[in-house]
């Protein structure tokens, strides 16, 4: 494939913006290689400037359920424009939006719209600590809530040590209040709730873990959690910024039948445009200005250019049959890439929740941070590269899911098995 373009921008990129992208992970750092520069992208397709066509299964990172460039969702959005892209005042779209979330996430009983999914969850964190009058929180490691200082914390070297900054800039001071246990652990959790009795603002997850590629929740880990929570008076909050509207209309919580007191959702509920939005328990949300002492604002929130294209997006999810269809594609896919990696010489492992999966380079199963770190990524950088040489795009990185949308079609699926064939057969 000719992807001069894109390579030239690159080149050019990397003179105003560092490391020529304005995300780590778009730059093909972990899988060798040069990112494509994308034009355009429609349905189940993403072209880039060269006029290369992919399949895509990275669909913004997850927002794009509905294929890229719904016509009711630009149709909204356009509609939306006209009328003025910002006002910085209250609009009736945002209750609109804000009510829909309610009836399908109901342990949101009040929720703020903010512009990230890092809005999100730094917000969620410190209303619980204001909530709760407790400095220190519990995060899981190979969870990622976005780039805030207090979550971007990775393990500590045993149960009980203090988390350690994953970045300079993050003061250790600050870093000290976030503890880190491994994903699927209870026992861990339960010792470090012990050992800091009283301490423990927060406990937040992803409830099923899409950033160390695709880890469900061990039966019990969800309702362990919120036993532990409930007796140890610690708000539980669930991000489901990546399964929110995924793996369900209601999100993992519907789907695992757990409610957390907190939950902060983005990408899905903004259909493509910068939004994120964190609620919950009225008694907890009510500590927010300006009705409560615990502050938190934003300039864009409740944007109606996003909110638009949310109400658009989330009426679409509400059609009959929506998330049944996107299963039997999501369970198509994966019969065909098991059955593709037969071919291969290594061992692998698939796992997937609905319409997020994952192939480890690894025997798996993969059930922590630990066993996802285990894997063969230089296996798997051959293996993206050859996937994208076949023209399906799927996240440059093993730790991270792969997303089906409503717009893949059959012809889709089967081009994107035998692409993995031949992958795995090349390696
Ligand atoms: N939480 C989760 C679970 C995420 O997957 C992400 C982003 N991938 C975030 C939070 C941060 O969202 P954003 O990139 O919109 O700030």
């Amino acid at each position: 494939m000719n992807r001069s373009k894109s390579a030239a921008l690159f080149a050019e990129a990397k003179q105003v913006i560092p490391g020529g992208v304005n995300s780590p992970v778009r730059a093909f750092q972990s899988v060798g290689g040069e990112p494509l520069f994308i034009d355009r992208a429609n349905g189940s397709t993403l072209y880039d400037v060269d006029g290369n066509a992919y399949i895509d299964y990275v669909g913004s990172w997850g927002p794009m359920i509905l294929g890229h460039s719904h016509p009711k969702v630009v149709e909204a959005v356009c509609r939306a424009a006209v009328l003025g892209s910002s006002f910085g005042a209250p609009t009736a779209l945002e209750v609109a939006l804000a009510g829909m979330v309610r009836q399908a996430y109901p342990n949101m009983e009040q929720l703020r719209m903010v512009s990230s999914g890092t809005e999100a969850t730094m917000s969620a964190i410190r209303l619980a600590r204001g909530y709760t009058g407790r400095d220190k929180i519990l995060k899981f490691e190979g969870c990622y809530h976005g780039h805030a200082d207090s979550l971007l914390v990775k393990a500590g070297s045993g149960a009980a040590t203090f988390g350690v900054p994953t970045s300079p800039g993050v003061p250790a001071d600050l870093a000290r209040h976030t503890l880190t246990a491994s994903y699927n652990d209870l026992e861990q959790v339960q010792a470090l709730t012990d050992a800091h009795r009283g301490d423990l603002a927060a406990i937040i997850l992803e409830p099923v873990a899409g950033n160390m590629g695709c880890v469900a929740p061990l039966p019990g880990f969800l309702e362990g959690l919120r036993e532990l929570c409930d007796s140890e008076g610690i708000v539980l909050i669930m991000d489901e910024v990546m399964t929110g509207f995924r793996l369900a209309y209601g999100g993992a919580q519907e789907r695992f039948n757990i409610r957390g007191d907190l939950v902060c959702l983005g990408k899905i509920i903004g259909g493509g445009l910068p939004v994120g939005a964190f609620g919950g328990k009225k008694e907890i949300m009510q500590q927010l200005a300006p009705e409560g002492p615990v502050y938190q604002a934003g300039t864009l929130s409740g944007n109606p250019l996003a909110m638009s294209a949310g109400l658009a997006t989330l009426k679409l999810l509400q059609e009959p049959g929506f998330y049944q269809q996107l299963e039997v594609k999501s369970a198509y896919l994966e019969a065909g890439l098991r059955e593709a990696a037969e071919q291969c010489s290594q061992p692998t492992c698939l796992q997937r929740v609905g319409a997020m999966f994952c192939t480890y380079f690894h025997p798996g199963p993969v059930n922590s941070f630990a066993d996802a770190a285990q894997s063969d990524t230089d296996a798997f950088g051959r293996f993206f590269r050859l996937m994208l040489e076949n023209g399906v795009n799927l996240a440059p990185s093993q730790f991270e899911a792969g997303f089906m949308s409503a717009a893949h079609s059959q012809e889709d699926l089967d081009r994107t098995i035998d692409a993995a064939r031949k992958a795995f057969a090349a390696l």
